[in-house]
């Protein structure tokens, strides 16, 4: 992190007062309506106010779609004199699918323009702040260190991961026992948790861009891997690891099509609607970073992993696992049982791969949800956005 930087240190140390604190919670509240649809774009909300009172809001719907900053200026007939603009991402300056929004606010002259976090686009970044400043206009950047900044990081942290790591956040559900274990050794695993952790977990189906699990549990459960309980226009993407290419065509996830990561060379057909991809590692198992980066190619944001131990295990062995969402049912199940990884043994407890205590929610039927982050990763996404805008100013 190159924190050295004047034009960031001017960017990103201005306080945040208790208004602009508030109006900044109303953009990432607008923002979070385009959970389940902004894919690949990023969640985004804003507020324009004059003299306390809102004279426009806006959010980005899908792909294609007006911006957040253009549905809000739109509200007030562009007639931004005296106002605040607030937004939980810094302002396009690029071309896209529709005109750029900074030089659109620049030119309706608000007094000032309160950004929760900047673009973390490398080839863009910073531009949307500084273009805003040219033309005169106050711009406060929220600082790293602010609970606005982590709050829409956490938002857009697909995004954010796409555009700095080039893959996607790696999200794994887990329901296991009070003794850590997710099957009997018969292999039945199915109904861990109870009907509020199984709803639960619709949620972060319907928030994923893609759902990855692997050949093992695709033929011991023939999940259908789609959203139910929650309404949202838009399925997330399924996506199978099978190695050998056992899966049969009839697996219920392949439903509406799929894509399967393979070690093997892709053959001529294989399911209706199902891509195969080749991606063998060098040990002739699937190349797991080699699909994350695939997945960022095609604007997959964030993956949720619904997986059996071997696949959690080798991501895990990876370094890939970003997040943890686990459903604690408190039952036990004994020695005999499966344990969540399949993973290799730390030399040592100080190597082990630790994650740090995000939220405890009771769900009110005796399941505990449990959600981990990866501390690196969090670290790496935030470095991420600073030195995006650092090294366009440098
Ligand atoms: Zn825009």
């Amino acid at each position: 992190m190159r924190l050295s930087n004047g034009w960031v240190r001017q960017a990103v140390s201005e306080a945040v007062s208790a208004v602009d604190r508030r109006w900044l919670v109303r953009a990432l509240t607008l923002a979070e309506n385009g959970l389940f649809t902004a894919t690949p774009n990023p969640r985004v909300g804003c507020v324009i106010c004059r003299s306390g009172r809102v004279i426009g809001e806006g959010w980005h719907r899908a792909a294609g779609e007006a911006h957040a900053e253009i549905i809000a200026m739109r509200q007030c007939d562009n007639n931004l004199r005296d106002a605040d603009v607030y937004v939980n991402l810094e302002p396009c300056a690029h071309e896209g699918r529709t005109p750029p929004c900074a030089p659109l606010l620049a030119a309706a002259r608000p007094a000032r323009v309160v950004i929760a976090t900047l673009d973390p686009n490398p080839t863009v970044s910073g531009k949307g702040v500084a273009l805003l400043r040219d033309a005169g206009i106050d711009v406060v950047v929220v600082p790293p260190s602010d609970i606005i900044f982590q709050q829409a990081l956490a938002l857009n942290i697909g995004f954010v991961s796409r555009m700095v790591r080039k893959r996607p956040w790696l999200q794994l559900k887990i329901a296991a026992t009070l003794d850590g274990k997710t099957a009997l050794s018969s292999g039945l695993s199915r109904w861990i948790s109870g009907e509020r952790a199984r709803i639960d977990a619709h949620y972060l189906r319907a928030r994923s861009c893609a759902i990855l699990t692997g050949i093992g549990t695709a033929q011991a459960d023939d999940p259908q891997l789609t959203v139910r309980h929650v309404h949202t226009p838009r399925q997330p993407q399924r996506i199978l690891v099978d190695r050998h290419l056992q899966a049969t065509s009839t697996l219920r996830l392949f439903a509406g099509g799929a894509i399967v990561a393979s070690a093997q060379s892709v053959p001529d057909f294989f399911a209706d609607g199902v891509e195969v991809l080749s991606l063998p590692d060098s040990s002739g198992r699937v190349d797991l970073l080699q699909l994350m980066c695939e997945l960022s190619a095609r604007g997959i944001n964030e993956v949720l992993v619904e997986a059996g131990r071997r696949l959690s295990g080798a991501l895990l062995a990876a370094g890939l696992v970003d997040e943890i969402v686990l459903y604690q049912a408190p039952r036990v199940f004994g020695d005999s049982a499966f344990s969540m990884f399949d993973a290799p043994a730390p030399s040592t407890p100080a190597e082990a791969p630790t994650f740090a205590l995000r939220q405890i929610e009771p769900l009110g039927d005796g399941d505990i949800k449990i959600i981990y982050d990866s501390l690196t990763a969090q670290q790496q996404l935030t470095a991420g956005i600073i030195d995006a805008a650092t090294a366009k100013n440098a």
